[in-house]
């Protein structure tokens, strides 16, 4: 369920009409709902709490939506945060995530990201191949810590939305195979700089289906227990995110009460371990939209109808990067048949296409539309291509909304870079 809804025949976020957004920061706008956020977040605490699972670290992972206000909404819940940068790190201190509810996660960590979390005090580093696990116990033993780590697994199952979203199959860069995981760990174990305390794994993102979950989950808690059957402590599961949303067109995920439950039946008689989640999807997706204004209506004589938008990929980059699918709405719904448009943005690719041949009520120049679903994974993943400033951040709560990252202005944008000194 989301906070955006006809009222009085237009889009709203909560209590804000979109168009009332646009008309005074401008389009396109990326809009959150606080109240979505929040919903979603304790939807899943429930969920997990509900079947017994203890009080679960909820870590949201930032990379899904890294505004700070975003970050705030969820660290005044009580979420933690699941961060893959140092960047992604300074954002959820910022924001007040406690550093005892703060994993580091990814491939490639630097040793001065390494140090900045082990003098952060973060939770958890999440260790993904042995050179990594060295390079952590050396910098902890510099600074004269003792890192906790997890081992990330990789299961070898398949899951995810799309190839480039799934990350639990042997080929993929991310984690150990189960086999390396029982090593490493005792390794860890006899390290000076590091203490193991649990394992974690990430299969995939937008996951539809629990199956490979389970398959993956029923993998790491056989782990757990060949871990302690060799006398060594596992205090920590850390399941990953990956839980699907609905985009509309695709089969309903599972819900979180589903996802529960089939923790909790995997999980039966396994004691001693607090669980630990990372998801960003499940909270972020349907907390926000993107609004933009129609700027022309091409009609080309053979027949192809071009709706072309002030947003473009470098607003929202998903539909050209995984092909992804997002319900489109005008703000102020005209009535009359629906009418199929290929919408596209200004960019000088093909790839700025954000549909092809979608129905949708007829819509004239100056006309807003919403890209729904687009809070997680949009604005993250923005850029300037084209020179184009990065598009506001708006978060409404009730009948209040606040700008919570301007447009940045030509000049700002041209201020960041400087010249050489034979130019
Ligand atoms: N944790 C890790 C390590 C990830 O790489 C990702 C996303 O790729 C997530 C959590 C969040 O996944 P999702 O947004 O699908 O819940």
């Amino acid at each position: 369920m989301n906070h955006f809804e006809l009222k009085g025949g237009e889009l709203t976020c909560e209590d804000v009409p979109l168009a009332g957004i646009a008309e005074a920061v401008g389009t396109p706008v990326y809009v959150y709902s606080s109240a979505t956020l929040e919903r979603h977040y304790a939807v899943l605490r429930d969920a997990l709490v509900g079947e017994g699972l203890g009080e679960p670290l909820i870590a949201y992972a930032v990379k899904a939506n890294s505004n700070v206000a975003v970050l705030r909404t969820l660290a005044r819940l009580g979420a933690g945060a699941d961060v893959v940068s140092e960047g992604e790190m300074r954002r959820a201190l910022a924001a007040g995530v406690p550093p005892e509810r703060i994993v580091f996660s990814g491939v490639g960590k630097t040793r001065a990201e390494i140090a900045f979390a082990l003098q952060a005090h973060v939770a958890e580093i999440n260790v993904e191949s042995e050179p990594e696990l060295r390079l952590v116990d050396a910098v902890a033993r510099e600074l004269g810590q003792r890192a906790d780590i997890a081992i990330r697994v990789n299961p070898d199952v398949e899951a995810g939305g799309h190839a480039k979203i799934s990350t639990g199959k042997a080929e993929n860069k991310f984690g150990v195979s189960l086999a390396e995981a029982e090593r490493l760990y005792a390794t860890a174990a006899g390290m000076a700089g590091v203490r193991p305390v649990g394992v974690a794994c990430h299969i995939g993102s937008q996951i539809a289906d629990l199956a490979p979950m389970e398959a993956a989950f029923r993998k790491l808690r056989a782990l757990v227990e060949r871990l302690r059957g060799e006398g060594l402590a596992v205090e920590r599961l850390d399941l990953g995110g990956g839980l699907g949303v609905p985009y509309f067109n695709q089969p309903a995920p599972p819900s979180p009460d589903a996802y529960a439950a089939m923790i909790a039946r995997v999980m039966a008689g396994l004691d001693g371990v607090q669980f630990a989640f990372e998801p960003g999807r499940m909270i972020a997706a349907n907390a926000g939209v993107l609004v933009a204004r129609v700027l022309h209506v091409n009609a080309r004589p053979e027949g192809r109808r071009f709706l072309v938008l002030d947003a473009a990929m470098n607003d929202l980059l998903r539909p050209a990067m995984y092909d992804a699918w997002h319900d489109i709405r005008p703000v102020k719904p005209r009535p009359g048949a629906p009418v199929a448009y290929d919408v596209v943005g200004p960019i000088c690719e093909t790839g700025d296409t954000f549909t092809r041949d979608r129905a949708l009520p007829a819509l004239e120049p100056g006309d807003l539309v919403a890209f729904m679903t687009a809070g997680a994974y949009g604005a993250a993943m923005s850029s300037e291509y084209n020179s184009r400033p990065l598009a506001p951040e708006v978060l409404v709560k009730g009948a209040d909304f606040a700008v919570v990252r301007p447009r940045p202005s030509y000049d700002d944008m041209l201020a960041r870079e400087q010249g050489a000194p034979w130019l």
